[in-house]
């Protein structure tokens, strides 16, 4: 999978990536739905539409991995995604240091 390529990587510069944002001019709450039924199930939707067309979608993703964002949609993933991705970003990282 690209994105979770990209959350190894990690080379996101935070002073750069989010002036390149596809949500900057949206409003933020969108991307911070309570919950992930009903009306956030539809806020979801609306938000990872946006992350779909994000020119800095992989670097956004690695940051919230790597920082470990809890809440809200990140490079296109809810949180659950996340966790599943950030197990494997930290089992990669683990197996790297222990052969280096
Ligand atoms: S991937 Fe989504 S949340 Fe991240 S910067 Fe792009 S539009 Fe915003």
């Amino acid at each position: 999978m690209a994105l979770a390529e990209a959350a190894v990587v990690g080379t996101w510069d935070v002073e750069k990536w989010r002036a390149e944002s596809a949500c900057r001019y949206e409003d933020v709450n969108l991307f911070f739905p309570a919950g992930v039924t009903g009306p956030a199930e539809h806020q979801i939707k609306q938000a990872k539409a946006i992350c779909a067309r994000c020119p800095v979608r992989d670097t956004c993703l690695a940051f919230a991995i790597e920082t470990n964002q809890e809440y809200g949609v990140w490079g296109g993933t809810t949180e659950d995604e996340r966790r599943v991705l950030r197990r494997a970003w930290r089992a990669r990282r683990a197996a790297l240091k222990a052969v280096s």
